[in-house]
């Protein structure tokens, strides 16, 4: 099983400790996200570590106040690293607005284009700010290899979605109770573009709830999506496995 998408640099314990426990719990395979440059170089050295772990890199809608040509260039070449396997995570976040929103649109349009010059999909962050992702997908997603909606939360724009071709990865919000909409979507979501992911050490899923989240919770997730769409958890795995692999390489 993969994790597609942690932030190992904001979990507590040390990284070797949680790709240990990740692996014991049946994850192979995590993405950690670099969201500043910091956060970067933390991302490339834990892949550069652990055979188990690949980065994606970007700016994060809350980090991009002054984005500029130095911050551009920063993910550029952090992108050519060979365990970088995608730009983000990019969007918008209107829910926050930890950044100006003129910020924000042109942080994402410089990712996004970024993404179709180095041939690398994009992670998309979005939050209350669904009509301008969109739109801006909308504009560049021809150009990209795949977009990717982490923390997916858009199930009344599934149908768009699935025309588009964009994976949706759901992490363990949607195990909650409350979650029926996202629920509905996470079983009518054709296979090819499904992903599961925790967002370490945020949204730790229902039977851990309220605990730092961490990559091998991502088992429980998938089992949970595994029981809405009514097959075996060894099925989602394979499922899974491939999409991440077909994006985001082996
Ligand atoms: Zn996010
Ligand atoms: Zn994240």
């Amino acid at each position: 099983m993969i994790d597609t998408h942690c932030h190992l640099d904001a979990c507590e314990p040390p990284v070797a400790e949680l790709v240990g426990r990740a692996r014991a719990a049946g994850v192979g395979r995590l993405a950690t996200v670099g969201m500043n440059g910091p956060s970067i170089a933390h991302a490339l050295m834990a892949a550069d570590d652990h055979e188990e772990v690949v980065a994606i890199v970007g700016r994060h809608p809350h980090e991009t106040a002054g984005f500029d040509d130095l911050a551009l260039e920063e993910i550029e070449r952090a992108a050519a690293h060979p365990r970088a396997r995608a730009i983000g995570e990019t969007g918008l976040d209107y829910y926050r607005d930890y950044a100006p929103r003129a910020d924000q649109h042109r942080a994402f349009e410089a990712q996004l284009e970024l993404a179709a010059r180095a041939e690398l999909p994009v992670v998309i962050h979005t939050r209350a700010a669904e009509d301008d992702t969109f739109a801006l997908l909308r504009e560049h997603a021809g150009s990209l290899p795949a977009v990717i909606l982490h923390c997916f939360s858009a199930p009344d724009r599934l149908e768009e979605c699935v025309e588009r071709g964009y994976l949706c990865s759901f992490a363990g919000n949607v195990t909650y109770p409350k979650a029926a909409d996202l629920q509905v979507a996470a079983r009518e979501l054709p296979s090819e573009l499904l992903l599961v992911e925790t967002d370490s050490p945020y949204l730790a899923p229902q039977p851990v709830r309220g605990r730092p989240n961490e990559p091998a919770n991502v088992t429980h997730t998938a089992r949970f999506v595994a029981e809405l769409r009514g097959v075996p958890y060894e099925e989602l795995e394979q499922v899974v496995d491939a999409n991440a692999e077909r994006v985001l390489g082996p």
